[in-house]
Protein backbone atom coordinates (compact mmCIF):
# COMPACT_ATOMS: atom_id res chain seq x y z
CA UNK A 1 0.00 0.00 0.00
CA UNK A 2 2.95 2.54 0.24
CA UNK A 3 2.74 3.18 -3.63
CA UNK A 4 -0.44 5.23 -2.86
CA UNK A 5 0.75 6.97 0.00
CA UNK A 6 1.79 10.92 -0.16
CA UNK A 7 4.15 11.51 2.65
CA UNK A 8 5.88 14.68 2.02
CA UNK A 9 3.33 15.59 -1.01
CA UNK A 10 2.20 19.25 -0.19
CA UNK A 11 -1.78 20.38 -0.74
CA UNK A 12 -3.41 23.77 -0.39
CA UNK A 13 -7.32 23.08 -0.75
CA UNK A 14 -9.03 26.50 -1.64
CA UNK A 15 -13.37 25.80 -2.03
CA UNK A 16 -15.01 28.76 -3.47
CA UNK A 17 -15.83 32.26 -1.62
CA UNK A 18 -19.22 31.79 -0.37
CA UNK A 19 -21.24 35.34 -0.85
CA UNK A 20 -22.49 35.85 3.04
CA UNK A 21 -25.85 36.84 2.22
CA UNK A 22 -27.46 34.26 3.09
CA UNK A 23 -26.68 30.74 4.61
CA UNK A 24 -24.74 27.96 3.17
CA UNK A 25 -27.32 25.52 1.78
CA UNK A 26 -27.39 21.91 0.01
CA UNK A 27 -26.63 23.03 -2.94
CA UNK A 28 -23.37 24.98 -2.00
CA UNK A 29 -22.19 21.38 -0.05
CA UNK A 30 -23.67 19.23 -2.59
CA UNK A 31 -21.35 21.22 -5.28
CA UNK A 32 -17.96 22.89 -4.61
CA UNK A 33 -17.48 22.36 -0.63
CA UNK A 34 -17.97 18.79 0.44
CA UNK A 35 -16.08 17.21 -2.25
CA UNK A 36 -12.86 19.47 -1.52
CA UNK A 37 -13.72 17.71 2.58
CA UNK A 38 -13.79 14.25 0.97
CA UNK A 39 -10.52 14.97 -0.94
CA UNK A 40 -8.60 16.66 1.98
CA UNK A 41 -9.76 13.60 4.56
CA UNK A 42 -8.29 11.23 1.52
CA UNK A 43 -4.67 13.43 1.50
CA UNK A 44 -4.84 13.45 4.78
CA UNK A 45 -5.18 9.56 4.93
CA UNK A 46 -2.27 9.29 2.51
CA UNK A 47 -0.07 10.81 4.54
CA UNK A 48 0.28 14.54 2.69
CA UNK A 49 0.12 17.95 4.10
CA UNK A 50 -3.16 19.32 3.59
CA UNK A 51 -4.70 22.45 4.78
CA UNK A 52 -7.90 24.31 3.65
CA UNK A 53 -8.10 27.75 3.98
CA UNK A 54 -11.20 29.73 2.18
CA UNK A 55 -12.56 33.34 2.88
CA UNK A 56 -16.27 34.97 2.63
CA UNK A 57 -16.44 37.01 -0.30
CA UNK A 58 -17.91 39.88 1.79
CA UNK A 59 -17.74 42.45 -1.10
CA UNK A 60 -19.79 40.90 -3.46
CA UNK A 61 -23.10 43.25 -4.37
CA UNK A 62 -25.42 41.12 -3.41
CA UNK A 63 -24.27 41.48 0.76
CA UNK A 64 -25.10 45.69 0.13
CA UNK A 65 -27.66 44.41 -1.31
CA UNK A 66 -29.53 42.43 1.47
CA UNK A 67 -28.35 45.24 3.35
CA UNK A 68 -30.78 47.70 1.65
CA UNK A 69 -33.60 45.21 1.46
CA UNK A 70 -33.44 44.39 5.56
CA UNK A 71 -32.22 48.01 6.39
CA UNK A 72 -29.14 47.38 8.22
CA UNK A 73 -25.42 47.47 6.94
CA UNK A 74 -23.76 45.52 4.76
CA UNK A 75 -20.95 44.68 7.33
CA UNK A 76 -23.56 43.73 9.26
CA UNK A 77 -25.15 41.02 6.59
CA UNK A 78 -21.89 39.84 5.79
CA UNK A 79 -20.33 39.18 9.61
CA UNK A 80 -23.64 37.59 10.20
CA UNK A 81 -23.82 34.97 7.16
CA UNK A 82 -19.85 34.57 7.47
CA UNK A 83 -20.73 33.36 11.01
CA UNK A 84 -23.95 31.19 10.22
CA UNK A 85 -22.22 29.71 6.54
CA UNK A 86 -19.17 28.75 8.77
CA UNK A 87 -21.60 26.95 11.39
CA UNK A 88 -23.42 25.04 8.64
CA UNK A 89 -20.57 23.83 6.92
CA UNK A 90 -18.99 22.21 10.12
CA UNK A 91 -22.46 20.64 10.91
CA UNK A 92 -21.99 18.92 7.78
CA UNK A 93 -18.46 17.66 8.73
CA UNK A 94 -17.11 19.85 6.40
CA UNK A 95 -13.46 21.41 7.96
CA UNK A 96 -11.99 23.97 7.50
CA UNK A 97 -8.27 24.72 8.69
CA UNK A 98 -9.46 28.66 8.67
CA UNK A 99 -12.51 29.91 6.74
CA UNK A 100 -11.70 34.04 7.04
CA UNK A 101 -14.31 36.92 7.30
CA UNK A 102 -11.58 39.90 5.63
CA UNK A 103 -13.85 41.98 7.25
CA UNK A 104 -12.29 40.69 10.90
CA UNK A 105 -9.71 43.57 11.67
CA UNK A 106 -7.03 40.32 12.11
CA UNK A 107 -7.17 40.21 8.49
CA UNK A 108 -8.61 43.50 7.16
CA UNK A 109 -5.27 44.67 6.27
CA UNK A 110 -3.56 41.73 4.76
CA UNK A 111 -7.15 41.71 2.07
CA UNK A 112 -6.37 44.94 1.25
CA UNK A 113 -3.16 44.87 0.46
CA UNK A 114 -2.91 41.59 -1.15
CA UNK A 115 -6.00 42.54 -3.62
CA UNK A 116 -4.31 45.91 -4.58
CA UNK A 117 -0.81 44.34 -4.75
CA UNK A 118 -2.20 41.61 -7.03
CA UNK A 119 -4.20 44.22 -9.17
CA UNK A 120 -1.19 46.62 -9.45
CA UNK A 121 0.95 43.82 -10.42
CA UNK A 122 -1.46 43.33 -13.54
CA UNK A 123 -1.13 47.12 -14.45
CA UNK A 124 2.81 46.98 -14.15
CA UNK A 125 3.45 43.87 -16.20
CA UNK A 126 0.82 46.03 -19.35
CA UNK A 127 -1.89 43.32 -19.15
CA UNK A 128 -4.50 46.26 -18.22
CA UNK A 129 -6.31 48.43 -20.25
CA UNK A 130 -8.52 51.56 -19.42
CA UNK A 131 -11.80 51.28 -21.51
CA UNK A 132 -14.75 53.28 -22.00
CA UNK A 133 -18.68 51.46 -22.24
CA UNK A 134 -22.13 52.81 -22.20
CA UNK A 135 -23.47 52.22 -18.44
CA UNK A 136 -27.01 52.76 -17.78
CA UNK A 137 -27.56 55.37 -15.47
CA UNK A 138 -30.57 55.94 -12.53
CA UNK A 139 -32.75 59.50 -14.30
CA UNK A 140 -35.13 59.66 -12.37
CA UNK A 141 -36.70 57.06 -8.89
CA UNK A 142 -38.70 56.40 -6.33
CA UNK A 143 -39.15 53.57 -3.67
CA UNK A 144 -37.84 53.91 -0.27
CA UNK A 145 -34.97 55.77 0.35
CA UNK A 146 -32.00 53.60 1.71
CA UNK A 147 -32.27 53.07 5.59
CA UNK A 148 -29.54 54.94 8.12
CA UNK A 149 -26.41 53.04 7.90
CA UNK A 150 -27.55 50.94 4.32
CA UNK A 151 -26.98 52.02 0.69
CA UNK A 152 -29.17 52.13 -2.61
CA UNK A 153 -27.92 54.13 -5.63
CA UNK A 154 -29.50 57.91 -6.50
CA UNK A 155 -29.89 59.45 -9.70
CA UNK A 156 -26.78 59.86 -11.72
CA UNK A 157 -25.40 56.87 -10.02
CA UNK A 158 -24.55 53.71 -12.17
CA UNK A 159 -27.16 50.62 -11.98
CA UNK A 160 -24.76 47.56 -12.45
CA UNK A 161 -24.32 44.33 -10.78
CA UNK A 162 -27.54 42.62 -8.65
CA UNK A 163 -28.97 46.26 -9.00
CA UNK A 164 -29.50 45.57 -12.52
CA UNK A 165 -31.89 43.07 -14.39
CA UNK A 166 -32.85 42.43 -17.55
CA UNK A 167 -32.76 39.27 -20.14
CA UNK A 168 -29.46 37.24 -21.40
CA UNK A 169 -28.48 38.49 -24.62
CA UNK A 170 -27.22 34.96 -25.60
CA UNK A 171 -29.87 32.82 -23.93
CA UNK A 172 -32.89 35.41 -23.07
CA UNK A 173 -33.64 33.75 -19.78
CA UNK A 174 -33.76 36.48 -17.09
CA UNK A 175 -30.93 37.74 -15.00
CA UNK A 176 -29.48 40.08 -12.74
CA UNK A 177 -26.00 41.72 -12.98
CA UNK A 178 -23.24 40.61 -15.32
CA UNK A 179 -23.42 36.79 -15.43
CA UNK A 180 -26.27 34.53 -16.73
CA UNK A 181 -26.85 31.19 -14.58
CA UNK A 182 -28.16 29.69 -17.53
CA UNK A 183 -25.66 29.93 -20.34
CA UNK A 184 -23.04 30.90 -18.20
CA UNK A 185 -22.64 34.18 -20.54
CA UNK A 186 -20.72 37.26 -19.33
CA UNK A 187 -21.38 40.29 -21.08
CA UNK A 188 -21.78 44.40 -20.21
CA UNK A 189 -25.19 46.41 -19.11
CA UNK A 190 -25.45 47.61 -22.38
CA UNK A 191 -25.65 44.22 -23.92
CA UNK A 192 -28.26 43.22 -21.91
CA UNK A 193 -32.35 42.90 -23.45
CA UNK A 194 -34.47 45.20 -21.29
CA UNK A 195 -32.19 46.83 -18.67
CA UNK A 196 -34.08 47.68 -15.72
CA UNK A 197 -33.59 48.33 -11.70
CA UNK A 198 -34.13 45.46 -10.18
CA UNK A 199 -35.02 47.14 -6.45
CA UNK A 200 -36.43 50.28 -6.37
CA UNK A 201 -38.64 51.15 -9.62
CA UNK A 202 -36.60 53.98 -11.99
CA UNK A 203 -35.46 55.04 -15.55
CA UNK A 204 -32.37 54.22 -17.27
CA UNK A 205 -30.46 56.23 -19.84
CA UNK A 206 -26.53 55.18 -20.76
CA UNK A 207 -23.36 57.33 -20.21
CA UNK A 208 -20.28 56.27 -21.42
CA UNK A 209 -18.37 55.61 -18.02
CA UNK A 210 -14.62 54.70 -17.69
CA UNK A 211 -13.14 51.22 -16.24
CA UNK A 212 -10.23 49.05 -16.04
CA UNK A 213 -9.98 45.86 -17.98
CA UNK A 214 -8.38 42.88 -18.34
CA UNK A 215 -6.35 42.94 -21.45
CA UNK A 216 -3.79 39.84 -21.80
CA UNK A 217 -1.18 40.56 -24.54
CA UNK A 218 -0.84 36.31 -24.47
CA UNK A 219 -3.77 36.70 -25.74
CA UNK A 220 -6.66 33.77 -25.14
CA UNK A 221 -4.11 30.83 -26.04
CA UNK A 222 -2.05 31.27 -23.31
CA UNK A 223 -5.68 30.83 -21.07
CA UNK A 224 -6.91 27.90 -22.85
CA UNK A 225 -3.22 26.73 -22.66
CA UNK A 226 -3.22 26.88 -19.28
CA UNK A 227 -6.66 25.25 -18.55
CA UNK A 228 -5.36 22.03 -20.78
CA UNK A 229 -2.25 21.80 -17.97
CA UNK A 230 -4.64 22.42 -15.49
CA UNK A 231 -6.64 19.29 -16.79
CA UNK A 232 -10.07 21.00 -16.99
CA UNK A 233 -12.57 19.30 -17.97
CA UNK A 234 -13.43 19.89 -21.66
CA UNK A 235 -17.14 20.76 -20.88
CA UNK A 236 -16.25 23.46 -19.12
CA UNK A 237 -13.05 24.48 -21.37
CA UNK A 238 -16.19 25.30 -24.06
CA UNK A 239 -18.00 27.50 -21.68
CA UNK A 240 -14.72 29.43 -20.99
CA UNK A 241 -13.77 29.29 -24.99
CA UNK A 242 -17.14 30.64 -26.00
CA UNK A 243 -16.42 33.81 -23.88
CA UNK A 244 -13.04 34.02 -25.78
CA UNK A 245 -14.00 34.03 -28.77
CA UNK A 246 -16.78 36.89 -28.24
CA UNK A 247 -14.09 39.06 -26.35
CA UNK A 248 -11.16 37.98 -26.51
CA UNK A 249 -8.60 37.45 -23.48
CA UNK A 250 -10.12 40.46 -21.26
CA UNK A 251 -12.86 40.81 -18.80
CA UNK A 252 -13.94 43.79 -16.32
CA UNK A 253 -11.10 44.57 -13.55
CA UNK A 254 -13.25 47.66 -11.68
CA UNK A 255 -16.95 48.03 -11.44
CA UNK A 256 -19.13 50.97 -9.54
CA UNK A 257 -20.17 50.24 -6.55
CA UNK A 258 -19.59 52.08 -2.78
CA UNK A 259 -18.92 48.77 -1.23
CA UNK A 260 -15.69 47.14 -1.81
CA UNK A 261 -11.67 47.94 -2.31
CA UNK A 262 -11.56 51.65 -3.59
CA UNK A 263 -9.28 51.45 -6.49
CA UNK A 264 -8.35 55.26 -7.73
CA UNK A 265 -6.68 55.86 -11.33
CA UNK A 266 -6.91 59.32 -12.87
CA UNK A 267 -8.53 57.66 -16.26
CA UNK A 268 -11.00 55.82 -14.67
CA UNK A 269 -14.04 57.04 -13.34
CA UNK A 270 -14.51 57.65 -10.06
CA UNK A 271 -16.44 55.81 -7.45
CA UNK A 272 -15.49 52.40 -8.17
CA UNK A 273 -13.67 49.02 -6.54
CA UNK A 274 -12.17 46.17 -7.81
CA UNK A 275 -14.30 43.37 -9.51
CA UNK A 276 -15.43 40.12 -7.29
CA UNK A 277 -15.76 38.32 -10.12
CA UNK A 278 -12.43 38.42 -11.48
CA UNK A 279 -9.39 40.12 -9.77
CA UNK A 280 -10.94 40.31 -6.31
CA UNK A 281 -12.39 36.48 -7.13
CA UNK A 282 -8.51 34.76 -7.41
CA UNK A 283 -7.26 37.68 -5.22
CA UNK A 284 -9.23 36.32 -1.99
CA UNK A 285 -7.40 32.71 -2.54
CA UNK A 286 -4.38 34.69 -2.65
CA UNK A 287 -5.43 35.83 0.82
CA UNK A 288 -6.42 32.68 1.69
CA UNK A 289 -2.79 31.19 1.05
CA UNK A 290 -1.49 33.30 3.35
CA UNK A 291 -3.11 31.97 6.19
CA UNK A 292 -1.46 28.19 4.94
CA UNK A 293 1.63 30.66 5.16
CA UNK A 294 0.95 31.19 8.62
CA UNK A 295 -0.20 28.02 10.09
CA UNK A 296 2.79 26.21 8.13
CA UNK A 297 4.98 28.25 8.90
CA UNK A 298 5.88 27.92 5.10
CA UNK A 299 7.72 30.95 3.58
CA UNK A 300 6.07 31.15 0.26
CA UNK A 301 2.19 31.73 -0.36
CA UNK A 302 1.07 28.30 -1.57
CA UNK A 303 -0.07 30.19 -4.83
CA UNK A 304 3.37 32.28 -4.97
CA UNK A 305 5.06 31.31 -8.88
CA UNK A 306 8.12 29.13 -6.95
CA UNK A 307 5.71 27.12 -4.78
CA UNK A 308 5.72 23.23 -4.73
CA UNK A 309 2.24 23.07 -3.45
CA UNK A 310 -0.10 21.40 -5.22
CA UNK A 311 -3.03 23.96 -5.54
CA UNK A 312 -6.81 22.88 -5.54
CA UNK A 313 -10.01 25.05 -6.74
CA UNK A 314 -13.50 23.89 -6.41
CA UNK A 315 -16.37 25.75 -8.06
CA UNK A 316 -19.77 25.37 -9.81
CA UNK A 317 -20.71 26.43 -13.25
CA UNK A 318 -22.20 29.41 -12.95
CA UNK A 319 -18.64 30.72 -12.15
CA UNK A 320 -16.91 28.91 -14.80
CA UNK A 321 -16.15 32.32 -16.70
CA UNK A 322 -15.17 33.86 -13.62
CA UNK A 323 -13.05 31.15 -12.79
CA UNK A 324 -11.44 29.95 -16.09
CA UNK A 325 -11.07 33.10 -17.77
CA UNK A 326 -10.83 35.96 -14.95
CA UNK A 327 -8.91 34.16 -12.52
CA UNK A 328 -6.07 32.24 -14.40
CA UNK A 329 -6.08 35.43 -17.10
CA UNK A 330 -5.52 38.19 -14.49
CA UNK A 331 -3.02 35.15 -12.56
CA UNK A 332 -1.18 35.05 -16.51
CA UNK A 333 -1.39 38.93 -16.54
CA UNK A 334 1.09 39.44 -13.70
CA UNK A 335 4.27 38.20 -11.77
CA UNK A 336 4.12 37.31 -8.38
CA UNK A 337 1.23 34.46 -8.53
CA UNK A 338 0.92 30.98 -10.41
CA UNK A 339 -3.01 30.38 -11.91
CA UNK A 340 -3.97 27.15 -10.25
CA UNK A 341 -3.29 23.85 -10.37
CA UNK A 342 -6.62 21.97 -10.21
CA UNK A 343 -9.99 23.46 -10.90
CA UNK A 344 -12.67 21.04 -9.38
CA UNK A 345 -16.11 21.88 -11.23
CA UNK A 346 -19.99 21.01 -10.44
CA UNK A 347 -23.06 21.79 -12.82
CA UNK A 348 -26.16 22.60 -10.67
CA UNK A 349 -27.47 21.22 -8.05
CA UNK A 350 -31.45 21.12 -7.62
CA UNK A 351 -33.88 20.70 -4.90
CA UNK A 352 -37.04 18.51 -5.94
CA UNK A 353 -36.43 19.40 -9.52
CA UNK A 354 -36.30 23.09 -9.43
CA UNK A 355 -33.45 25.53 -8.32
CA UNK A 356 -32.57 25.99 -5.11
CA UNK A 357 -33.87 29.61 -4.59
CA UNK A 358 -32.84 31.52 -1.21
CA UNK A 359 -35.22 34.21 -2.13
CA UNK A 360 -38.12 31.99 -2.85
CA UNK A 361 -37.75 29.79 0.16
CA UNK A 362 -36.86 26.11 -1.72
CA UNK A 363 -33.69 25.74 0.01
CA UNK A 364 -32.70 23.28 2.48
CA UNK A 365 -29.87 24.61 4.60
CA UNK A 366 -26.64 22.90 5.24
CA UNK A 367 -26.82 23.02 8.90
CA UNK A 368 -30.90 21.94 9.47
CA UNK A 369 -30.55 18.79 7.81
CA UNK A 370 -28.80 17.33 10.75
CA UNK A 371 -29.38 20.07 14.03
CA UNK A 372 -33.72 20.11 12.81
CA UNK A 373 -33.53 16.99 10.63
CA UNK A 374 -32.09 15.12 12.79
CA UNK A 375 -30.23 13.20 9.76
CA UNK A 376 -26.97 11.47 10.20
CA UNK A 377 -24.45 13.66 9.14
CA UNK A 378 -22.52 10.35 7.27
CA UNK A 379 -25.58 9.32 5.74
CA UNK A 380 -25.97 13.13 4.31
CA UNK A 381 -22.71 12.93 2.91
CA UNK A 382 -23.12 9.45 1.24
CA UNK A 383 -26.05 10.31 -0.24
CA UNK A 384 -24.10 13.86 -1.66
CA UNK A 385 -21.53 11.62 -3.20
CA UNK A 386 -24.09 9.42 -4.71
CA UNK A 387 -26.46 12.10 -5.73
CA UNK A 388 -23.82 14.73 -7.08
CA UNK A 389 -24.06 17.10 -10.02
CA UNK A 390 -20.22 16.47 -11.03
CA UNK A 391 -21.42 15.94 -14.48
CA UNK A 392 -24.51 16.77 -14.88
CA UNK A 393 -27.23 18.52 -13.32
CA UNK A 394 -28.88 16.80 -10.79
CA UNK A 395 -31.33 16.78 -7.37
CA UNK A 396 -31.99 15.98 -4.07
CA UNK A 397 -34.98 14.51 -3.91
CA UNK A 398 -36.30 14.27 -0.10
CA UNK A 399 -38.22 10.87 -0.40
CA UNK A 400 -35.22 9.07 -2.03
CA UNK A 401 -32.82 10.24 0.62
CA UNK A 402 -34.94 9.10 3.54
CA UNK A 403 -34.79 5.80 1.72
CA UNK A 404 -30.83 5.87 1.38
CA UNK A 405 -29.92 6.92 4.88
CA UNK A 406 -32.18 4.45 6.70
CA UNK A 407 -31.37 1.57 4.41
CA UNK A 408 -27.19 2.63 4.92
CA UNK A 409 -27.39 3.09 8.15
CA UNK A 410 -29.58 0.32 9.34
CA UNK A 411 -26.85 -2.28 6.74
CA UNK A 412 -23.58 -0.16 7.89
CA UNK A 413 -24.63 -0.77 11.74
CA UNK A 414 -25.27 -4.30 11.36
CA UNK A 415 -21.98 -5.33 9.34
CA UNK A 416 -19.27 -3.04 11.28
CA UNK A 417 -21.12 -4.60 14.77
CA UNK A 418 -21.14 -8.27 13.47
CA UNK A 419 -17.50 -7.86 11.88
CA UNK A 420 -16.38 -6.20 15.38
CA UNK A 421 -17.86 -9.28 17.10
CA UNK A 422 -15.51 -12.00 14.90
CA UNK A 423 -12.82 -9.95 14.90
CA UNK A 424 -12.41 -10.16 18.88
CA UNK A 425 -9.55 -12.91 18.60
CA UNK A 426 -7.82 -12.09 15.70
CA UNK A 427 -3.73 -12.52 15.59
CA UNK A 428 -3.05 -10.57 12.35
CA UNK A 429 -4.75 -9.15 8.66
CA UNK A 430 -5.70 -11.50 6.53
CA UNK A 431 -3.59 -10.81 3.69
CA UNK A 432 -6.13 -12.31 0.86
CA UNK A 433 -8.22 -9.40 2.13
CA UNK A 434 -5.60 -7.25 2.69
CA UNK A 435 -4.73 -7.63 -1.16
CA UNK A 436 -8.13 -6.91 -2.16
CA UNK A 437 -8.24 -3.70 -0.35
CA UNK A 438 -5.14 -2.81 -1.99
CA UNK A 439 -6.84 -2.85 -5.30
CA UNK A 440 -10.42 -0.63 -3.63
CA UNK A 441 -7.90 1.86 -1.89
CA UNK A 442 -5.76 2.51 -5.74
CA UNK A 443 -9.42 2.41 -7.82
CA UNK A 444 -10.83 5.14 -4.95
CA UNK A 445 -7.58 7.05 -5.27
CA UNK A 446 -8.06 7.58 -9.03
CA UNK A 447 -11.60 8.45 -8.19
CA UNK A 448 -9.98 11.33 -5.87
CA UNK A 449 -7.13 12.62 -8.07
CA UNK A 450 -8.54 15.93 -9.45
CA UNK A 451 -7.68 15.03 -13.20
CA UNK A 452 -10.11 12.32 -13.03
CA UNK A 453 -12.53 12.90 -9.83
CA UNK A 454 -15.57 11.44 -9.14
CA UNK A 455 -17.53 11.92 -6.23
CA UNK A 456 -19.70 8.76 -6.77
CA UNK A 457 -17.17 6.67 -7.55
CA UNK A 458 -15.19 7.38 -4.60
CA UNK A 459 -18.50 6.66 -2.89
CA UNK A 460 -18.75 3.16 -4.97
CA UNK A 461 -15.58 1.85 -3.44
CA UNK A 462 -17.14 2.18 -0.18
CA UNK A 463 -20.56 0.50 -1.41
CA UNK A 464 -18.27 -2.71 -3.11
CA UNK A 465 -16.90 -3.33 0.32
CA UNK A 466 -19.77 -3.35 2.51
CA UNK A 467 -21.38 -5.86 -0.56
CA UNK A 468 -18.25 -7.99 -0.24
CA UNK A 469 -18.82 -8.61 3.70
CA UNK A 470 -20.30 -12.09 3.35
CA UNK A 471 -16.88 -13.13 1.37
CA UNK A 472 -14.65 -11.40 3.77
CA UNK A 473 -15.70 -12.10 7.23
CA UNK A 474 -15.08 -15.65 7.00
CA UNK A 475 -12.68 -15.64 9.80
CA UNK A 476 -11.81 -13.29 12.82
CA UNK A 477 -8.50 -12.26 10.64
CA UNK A 478 -10.16 -11.88 8.29
CA UNK A 479 -13.34 -9.73 9.89
CA UNK A 480 -10.54 -7.72 11.15
CA UNK A 481 -8.81 -6.88 8.06
CA UNK A 482 -12.32 -6.05 6.31
CA UNK A 483 -13.26 -3.41 8.90
CA UNK A 484 -9.12 -1.83 8.54
CA UNK A 485 -10.02 -1.39 4.96
CA UNK A 486 -13.44 -0.31 5.43
CA UNK A 487 -11.90 2.71 7.61
CA UNK A 488 -9.58 3.52 5.73
CA UNK A 489 -11.83 3.38 2.52
CA UNK A 490 -14.85 5.07 4.42
CA UNK A 491 -13.11 8.08 6.15
CA UNK A 492 -13.21 10.58 3.45
CA UNK A 493 -17.02 10.15 3.08
CA UNK A 494 -18.07 8.87 6.26
CA UNK A 495 -15.47 9.99 8.73
CA UNK A 496 -17.90 9.33 11.75
CA UNK A 497 -18.19 5.41 11.19
CA UNK A 498 -14.95 5.48 9.61
CA UNK A 499 -13.09 6.69 13.06
CA UNK A 500 -15.52 4.81 15.11
CA UNK A 501 -14.37 1.47 13.92
CA UNK A 502 -10.77 2.27 14.03
CA UNK A 503 -10.82 3.47 17.01
CA UNK A 504 -12.98 -0.09 17.95
CA UNK A 505 -9.42 -1.50 16.32
CA UNK A 506 -7.07 -0.04 18.69
CA UNK A 507 -5.71 2.11 15.95
CA UNK A 508 -4.16 5.52 17.08
CA UNK A 509 -5.01 8.89 15.63
CA UNK A 510 -6.96 9.11 12.59
CA UNK A 511 -7.00 6.37 9.47
CA UNK A 512 -3.98 6.55 7.95
CA UNK A 513 -2.70 3.98 5.45
CA UNK A 514 0.83 4.33 7.14
CA UNK A 515 -1.16 1.90 9.79
CA UNK A 516 -0.33 -0.62 7.30
CA UNK A 517 3.42 -0.77 7.64
CA UNK A 518 2.76 -0.30 11.27
CA UNK A 519 1.16 -3.19 11.53
CA UNK A 520 -1.45 -5.32 13.04
CA UNK A 521 -3.36 -4.27 16.65
CA UNK A 522 -5.36 -6.37 18.69
CA UNK A 523 -9.15 -5.28 18.27
CA UNK A 524 -10.84 -3.50 21.26
CA UNK A 525 -14.47 -3.72 21.04
CA UNK A 526 -16.56 -1.31 19.79
CA UNK A 527 -20.60 -0.77 19.01
CA UNK A 528 -22.56 1.73 16.61
CA UNK A 529 -25.96 2.36 15.81
CA UNK A 530 -27.25 5.12 13.33
CA UNK A 531 -30.99 6.70 13.87
CA UNK A 532 -33.66 5.88 12.11
CA UNK A 533 -35.17 9.19 10.74
CA UNK A 534 -39.01 9.68 9.76
CA UNK A 535 -40.65 11.62 7.48
CA UNK A 536 -42.52 14.00 10.40
CA UNK A 537 -38.52 14.65 11.72
CA UNK A 538 -36.95 15.14 8.14
CA UNK A 539 -39.84 17.57 7.51
CA UNK A 540 -38.61 20.32 10.27
CA UNK A 541 -35.53 20.97 7.65
CA UNK A 542 -37.80 20.79 4.42
CA UNK A 543 -39.72 23.90 2.54
CA UNK A 544 -42.85 24.01 3.17
CA UNK A 545 -44.03 22.90 -0.51
CA UNK A 546 -41.91 19.32 0.34
CA UNK A 547 -42.95 18.70 3.29
CA UNK A 548 -45.59 15.74 3.64
ZN1 LIG B 1 -27.80 33.16 -20.82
Amino acid sequence: MHKLGLRGRKFFLTPVCLVPNGRAHLGHVAGPLLKMDVLRRHLLRAGAEVKMVSVSDVHESHVLIKAYVEGSTPATVANRFSAQIAQDLAALGIEYDDLINPLDREWAGTYDKVNRDFLNGIIRSGNAAVRSEPLPILAETGGAPAPEGAWRPGVGDPIVSGWLKGRCPYCEQPLVGFFCESCGGHFSPSQMQNPATAYFPGTLRFEDRTSLFLDLRKGAPAILEHLEKAQVRRDFIEIAKRYLDANGSSIRLTVPSPWGIPFEHPEVSKGQVIFSYSALLIGCHFVAGERYRQLTGSELNPLARESDVTCVLSFGIDNTVPFLVGAVGCALGQEMYKPMDHFLVNYFYDLDGSKFSTSRGHVIWAGDIVTLGGAEVDLVRAYLCLRNPEFGRLTFRADEFLQFHNELGARMAAVTNEALRTAASATAWDPGVMRYLEVELGLQTDFLTPATFDLAGAFSCVERWLQRTPALHVTADAAAAWLYGFALLAWPILPKAAQRVWTALGLPGTPSLEQTERGFVKPESGNGTYRTLTRAELNACLPASLRR
